[in-house]
């Protein structure tokens, strides 16, 4: 199939043009139309390299308001270097969608810098666990409006002892948004996950 049968919209296909992007790899045929059609949690079962951040990042991108600058999407990623990767590509992805702003939150640089960012208007934050918990017990960013979270590489976050941080964070966000789950491995720990936070997730495997 092609992106344009996916649903996506002009702005990102333009942009999906610009990066020479041809057809949709698994992942993103199998995510991308769940996701632009329902409201709905998902699992999905996939590993890196496989596209998977385009595949939450389209619809995402398709979905949040950027007339508005409330924080309406929230993706959390294991360490640094995924989620300034993360967000490079979201920002790729985004850059004909006039307004978005896409704002990094991550351990060992500025607290302020990032907050100041925040502050601006960031219809998507992207994150590191420990240093999102940080900002939001210091109040300097309100996750209360998010309609869209990406818990990304999930397993990954638990293994490296993010599971606390995961919930409070969670719980400052609310009950009615939709999660999307990615993980290449489904231990006992990431289907707790799934069965705990989140409401008869739709699955996929690639
Ligand atoms: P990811 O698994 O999201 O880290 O993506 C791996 C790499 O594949 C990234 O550099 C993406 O820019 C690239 N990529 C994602 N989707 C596609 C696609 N449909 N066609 C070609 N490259 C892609």
């Amino acid at each position: 199939s092609t992106f344009q049968e996916l649903g996506l919209n002009d702005d990102l296909l333009q942009a999906i043009t610009d990066l020479g992007f041809e057809k949709p790899s698994e992942v993103q045929e199998k995510a991308i139309p769940i996701l632009l059609e329902t409201e709905t949690d998902l699992v999905a079962l996939a590993q890196t390299g496989t596209g998977k951040t385009a595949a939450f990042g389209f619809p995402m991108l398709e979905k949040i308001d950027v007339n508005s600058r409330t924080t309406q999407g929230l993706i959390l990623s294991p360490t640094r270097e995924l989620c300034l990767q993360i967000t490079n590509e979201m920002k790729q992805y985004g850059k004909y969608c006039k307004g978005l702003n896409v704002v990094a939150i991550y351990g060992g640089s500025s607290i302020t810098d990032q907050a100041r960012a925040v502050k601006r208007g960031a219809q998507i934050i992207v994150a590191t666990p420990g240093r999102m918990k940080d900002m939001i017990s210091r109040r300097l960013v309100d996750i209360s409006k998010i309609q869209y979270s990406v818990l990304d590489e999930a397993d990954e976050m638990l293994n490296m002892g993010f599971k606390e941080d995961i919930s409070d964070i969670l719980s400052h966000t609310p009950e009615d948004k939709n999660t999307w789950l990615f993980s290449a491995t489904m231990p006992r720990e990431v289907a707790a996950i799934a069965k705990n936070y989140m409401h008869n997730p739709q699955e996929i495997t690639v």
